[in-house]
């Protein structure tokens, strides 16, 4: 059974243990601890106490504990690659990559904390010193979601890290397995620098929330969970960063590449079986490409390999788990009642009885005020809209709640670019969507959350700046009292 790890140890929480499920075949691959608010306190109070001697350890030398996270995730490639597949569902074939992917965090972060220090400023007094400093926080929570367990995780605990932060974290309930299973590759780190629990989120996700000595919140998750964050998050006044759902629009415009576009669109709208925050939600496509674009659309849908993760030719994995899978089947029949059409997919592949797979799904005739149109799907769903232009487009892909990412297809530079001004999104693609790289900012407007992850912008979200004015020359102001 995996355990809890807290201040270096590994305990069994106050919960009955729970079991952790193979999407792909519903078996049981192991058990885990279920800790309870017992052990939350146990966890900030040792992140706590870490933090004295972390935040004060040189840069240089917590960049070197970094980049041995790295190189033991990298050693251990292919172990957590199937780990990760085996309790999410997903692609061995990107979990691989992700887990390189994870490592490269850690080592980009190492090295940017080393050089993150703040600046001096001139003063308006010629006998004073001016200075910026950047200081860690102290105790952060990291509470993160099923669909990346690693990755997310890693987005936020490299930058916490480096920055001099300690960190409790809380994975999602279907992912705790694999999480508590990370503690292996932290063990070299000064005890109650990372701690790991699993727990219920309005229990434990709660209980770090509001303790007063949690500085701050890192939270990838639904908006739902992510609103009541922010509102808990209140009453101390603390850091909340917040990255949410989306409801991601694609454009293809007449002028684009159409079978990269179709391509595109398949791939975005599938990739882990529409459960990525950034998968493509919504398509519009000018009027006059429409037909064709469809057509294409559809064709490569059917050729679709649908199969377990573990299995390297499966294109699209299954769904978490059947509730949610039932949730996006409401959707789709919700669609079909209003006068919506299934082109294809729209029910769980015939033959598998096993496994909460769900079939691509294209989706035509749907409007604006549907939930498949308007909510966030997070799962193999495509609907496809023709639109009369650019212009129209875009004013219906602004026309949401979420403001995550959005990608277009065109070779028009003055649609690229009005697009890339006036599009309401934080990670705007220009013919490939869900390409990230590490070094700049990922992250949503409006519902989609506040703050950044990745790149710079990614490690300030884990700083206290502070102002220093320093009187160097002393003595006595003519502007302090008393003025006579
Ligand atoms: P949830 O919001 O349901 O859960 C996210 C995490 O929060 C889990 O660890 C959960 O624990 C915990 N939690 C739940 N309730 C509370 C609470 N009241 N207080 C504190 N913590 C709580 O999201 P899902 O796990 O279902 O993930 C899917 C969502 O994540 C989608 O909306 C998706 O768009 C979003 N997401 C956003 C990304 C982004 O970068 N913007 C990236 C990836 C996903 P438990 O599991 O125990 O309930």
């Amino acid at each position: 059974m995996r355990q809890l790890w807290i201040n270096g140890e590994y305990l069994t929480g106050e919960g009955a243990p729970k079991q952790a499920i193979n999407p792909a075949d519903e078996s049981i691959i192991g058990e885990f601890a279920w800790g309870s608010q017992r052990e939350a306190e146990l966890a900030i109070q040792a992140a706590k106490t870490a933090f004295e001697g972390w935040k004060r350890m040189p840069a240089s030398e917590r960049a070197a504990m970094l980049h041995e996270v790295s190189r033991r995730l990298r050693e251990n490639l292919e172990t957590l690659a199937v780990e990760l597949t085996l309790e999410t569902g997903r692609s061995i074939r990107k979990n691989r990559g992700y887990v390189e992917w994870s490592a490269q965090c850690f080592d980009y972060y190492a090295e940017l904390g080393r050089h993150n220090r703040g600046r001096v400023i001139p003063s308006p007094e010629t006998s004073q010193f001016s200075a910026v400093l950047k200081v860690p926080l102290g105790v952060v929570a990291a509470i993160v979601p099923w669909n990346y367990p690693l990755l997310l995780l890693v987005w936020k605990l490299a930058p916490a890290l480096a920055a001099g932060n300690t960190v409790v974290v809380k994975p999602a309930t279907y992912t705790s397995w694999v999480t508590l299973g990370f503690a292996r590759y932290f063990d070299h780190l000064p005890e109650g620098v990372i701690n790991i629990l699993a727990g219920s989120g309005r229990d434990v996700g709660e209980y770090l929330v509001v303790h007063p000595d949690v500085r701050m919140v890192a939270f990838t998750g639904s908006t739902e969970v992510g609103q009541r964050i922010m509102r808990l998050a209140a009453e101390d006044v603390k850091h909340v960063h917040l990255e949410l759902g989306g409801k991601d629009p694609l454009i293809v415009c007449a002028d684009s590449d159409l079978e990269a576009a179709a391509r595109a669109a398949v791939w975005g709208g599938f990739l882990n079986a529409g459960q990525v925050c950034t998968s493509v939600e919504r398509v519009y496509v000018e009027q006059e490409s429409y037909p064709m674009f469809l057509d294409r659309v559809v064709e490569l849908t059917r050729s679709l390999v649908v199969g377990p993760g573990i299995d390297p030719e499966s294109e699209v994995t299954p769904m978490i788990r059947a509730e949610e899978r039932a949730r996006v089947d409401d959707q789709v029949r919700q669609a079909e009642r209003g006068g919506a059409n299934v082109v294809t997919g729209g029910r769980i592949p015939p033959g598998r009885t096993k496994g909460f797979f769900y079939e691509p799904t294209v989706l035509t005739g749907v409007t604006e005020d549907m939930p498949v149109m308007k909510d966030e799907t997070f799962g193999p769903v495509l609907p496809i809209e023709p639109v009369k232009d650019f212009a129209e487009a875009l004013d219906r892909s602004n026309r949401s709640r979420y403001g995550l990412g959005a990608t277009l297809f065109s070779s028009d530079p003055r649609k690229v670019k009005r697009y890339m001004e006036e599009i309401e999104a934080g990670n705007v693609w220009v013919n490939d969507p869900l390409i990230d790289n590490l070094a700049g900012p990922f992250g949503g407007m409006k519902r989609s959350g506040i703050g950044r992850e990745l790149g710079q912008e990614g490690l300030e979200e884990f700083y206290e700046t502070k102002h220093v004015h320093w009187e160097i020359e002393g003595g006595i102001k003519t502007w302090w009292y008393p003025w006579k």
